[in-house]
């Protein structure tokens, strides 16, 4: 917090009130200092016929300063060689007996931060007037490191904002030619908990990761909070230190965060930008540091990742897309489209239909949820995001079926680190309940992602899905490691066979035969088989002939909105008999 006060506008206020009192006190010397527990800074000093004090440090216990904080008001000594207080510090013995006035500089908080001091040789003793004129300027200056704190940093968490990195980094660049070195930090989980449970544990969150930070960052190192979910470090240092920084951060966070009632695990994903190599002004270089972070999790580079000048491009549409997302739920910028899914023998008969997000732009274009998704998923907005998906399919297929539609099963897709994020299991329970809907017409869609990782978790979370008559579905069959065992162990109900095995079964005989033992094998294990992406007849008539259940693709159906989907594919039900003899 020194630093704030000694290179800013603080510092300039302290210089103008000094100049001013100058005019109206008698005094030799006249002084504001900033402190700490260890040390008094005296930032701005003018002396008159003598040089008595100068600019510089001294340890705070060693000086007057240190009496003037204790005192509520005004501390007056008449003679510093006397007074109880003074005689026997060591700054008594170098200046010489003096008259002493000084006043603290204290926080609507009752934080003292400084002192405004006067000094003047004997025979001379400082009056009410004097004391007057040094309590203004020292509550002049209390205002300005006041709004300087409220600028630059965040007060609950004592680290600073955006605005003072800048500054420094202005500052260092000034005052040498060393390498700097800008982490970003990127904490997915704050969203997650924000997104669960109410803004106000975000800053109970973010203060245990503030001290796992400091507890880790070199002494150089300056630390800010850029952003909710992210921490930004400023550290004057080439990539290779800035790297083993980088990995000590995500070391500290390998034990979980005791959140109560849960212990949450944090894993964040850091992003290294250096100056000269990634950029030269601030801007860049957060932005690229930025970007490097995206790209550590959506291409599974590892959490520390540099940022390397040919991925400018992709990184800045990423980051584009990352600002974005987070209003677009706010902004209601969501909306679901519908995709049918038929009966393999009889193309009028609708069995499901698949939930796929979509984010419409002002310009009239579409970003493909193969592009948001994965980026949601880094910043942890995939948690609120997926959430209001299925909140929107149960809302819709209940309000089909007070409208008096055939009922129909709707399957929403769920990712891997939605699922692994939140109970699933309660989450679905709560919604259903919320929209009034019968759980067995909602289907989940997960991938192989997510089983492989083979945890009891997993297992356990979808077994009470499965118990609560939600049904599962195994999305991509076939696109990641396939494993056999799984589909034992995790019972799901449907699988889905990927789409590029579809699209290659007829030209590629290897393709055709996976296809076919991988339709065995799910119905000899009892579960049904939908295949994905069929666009044409003769695909179809091959899915047929390996007796495949279902399908869905653009042959039948494109994704549609809800609307269309009404108009289109719902059948009314049959209207109750009312022959009652
Ligand atoms: P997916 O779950 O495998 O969804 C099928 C994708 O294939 C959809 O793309 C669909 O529009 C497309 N598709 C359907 N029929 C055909 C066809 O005949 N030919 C071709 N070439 N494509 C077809 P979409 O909507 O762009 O979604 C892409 C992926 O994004 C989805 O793959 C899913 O993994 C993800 N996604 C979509 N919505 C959500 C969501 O709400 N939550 C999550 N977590 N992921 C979602
Ligand atoms: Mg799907
Ligand atoms: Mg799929």
């Amino acid at each position: 917090m020194l630093q704030i006060l000694k290179s800013g506008r603080f510092n300039e206020a302290s210089e103008d009130m000094l100049n001013l009192a100058a005019k109206i006190l008698s005094y030799n010397t006249l002084f504001v200092a900033v402190h700490d527990q260890l040390t008094n800074d005296i930032i701005q000093v003018t002396n008159r016929d003598e040089t008595i004090i100068t600019v510089g440090q001294l340890p705070f216990i060693d000086t007057y300063c240190r009496h003037v904080t204790a005192t509520e008001e005004v501390l007056v000594i008449d003679d510093t060689s006397e007074h109880p207080l003074t005689r026997a510090l060591s700054v008594t013995q170098t200046l010489g007996p003096t008259a002493f006035i000084g006043c603290p500089i204290t926080l609507s908080n009752g934080e003292r931060i400084g002192t405004v001091c006067a000094l003047n040789r004997l025979p001379f003793s400082f009056n009410d007037e004097d004391a007057e004129v040094i309590k203004s300027v020292a509550h002049f200056l209390s205002q300005v490191a006041e709004f300087e704190f409220s600028v630059y940093t965040e007060r609950t968490m004592g680290v600073f904002r955006r605005p003072y990195l800048e500054r420094i980094f202005t500052r260092w660049v000034e005052t040498g030619p060393g390498p700097i070195s800008v982490l970003v930090i990127h904490m997915g989980s704050g969203q997650l908990v924000r997104g669960l449970r109410g803004l106000s544990l975000t800053d109970e969150f973010f203060i245990e990761a503030t001290k796992r930070l400091q507890g880790v960052l070199p002494k150089s190192a300056v630390l800010a909070r850029t952003n909710d979910t992210e921490f930004t470090v400023l550290i004057p240092t080439g990539t290779e230190k800035a790297v083993k920084t980088a990995e000590e951060i995500v070391a500290t966070f390998r034990s979980p965060v005791q959140f109560s009632p849960y212990p949450v695990i944090l894993r964040p994903y850091v992003g290294i930008a250096s100056v000269p190599e990634s950029a030269h002004n601030f801007r860049d270089l957060l932005g690229r540091a930025a970007a490097a972070a995206y790209l550590g999790l959506r291409e599974l580079k590892g959490a520390v990742t540099l940022h390397r000048p040919e991925e400018k491009k992709s990184a800045g549409r990423i980051l584009k897309i990352a600002q974005r997302l987070s209003k677009a739920l706010e902004n209601q910028e969501f909306c679901l489209h519908f995709q049918p899914k038929f009966a393999i023998d009889d193309r009028r008969s609708l069995v499901s239909a698949e939930a796929l997000l979509r984010w419409p732009q002002p310009d009239g274009t579409w970003i493909s949820p193969a592009e948001f998704i994965p980026v949601a998923e880094t910043t942890g907005f995939i948690i609120p995001l997926g959430r209001w998906v299925l909140e929107e399919a149960c809302r819709q297929n209940a309000a089909w079926q007070r409208m008096g539609y055939r009922p129909l099963l709707i399957s929403v897709n769920i990712s891997p680190r939605q699922f692994e994020s939140v109970d699933m299991a309660d989450m679905l329970q709560e919604i259903l309940e919320n929209t009034q809907l019968d759980p067995k017409w909602l289907s989940i869609e997960i991938t192989e992602g997510l089983l492989i990782r083979n945890s009891d978790m997993v297992a356990d979370t979808l077994n009470r899905i499965r118990e609560m008559g939600v049904t599962i579905a195994i999305d991509d069959f076939g696109k990641g490691f396939s494993s056999l065992a799984y589909l034992a162990r995790f019972e799901p109900q449907v699988v889905k066979i990927d789409q590029e095995y579809v699209a290659s079964m007829l030209q590629n005989p290897k393709y055709f035969t996976i296809v076919a033992a991988a339709i065995n094998l799910a119905h000899n294990l009892g579960m049904r088989v939908v295949a994905e992406g069929v666009e044409t007849e003769a695909q179809w008539a091959a899915l047929e002939g390996l007796h495949c259940d279902a399908v869905q693709g653009y042959l039948m159906a494109r994704p549609l909105p809800a609307e269309n989907m009404q108009e289109q594919f719902l059948v009314k039900r049959a209207p109750l008999s009312l022959n009652v003899r």
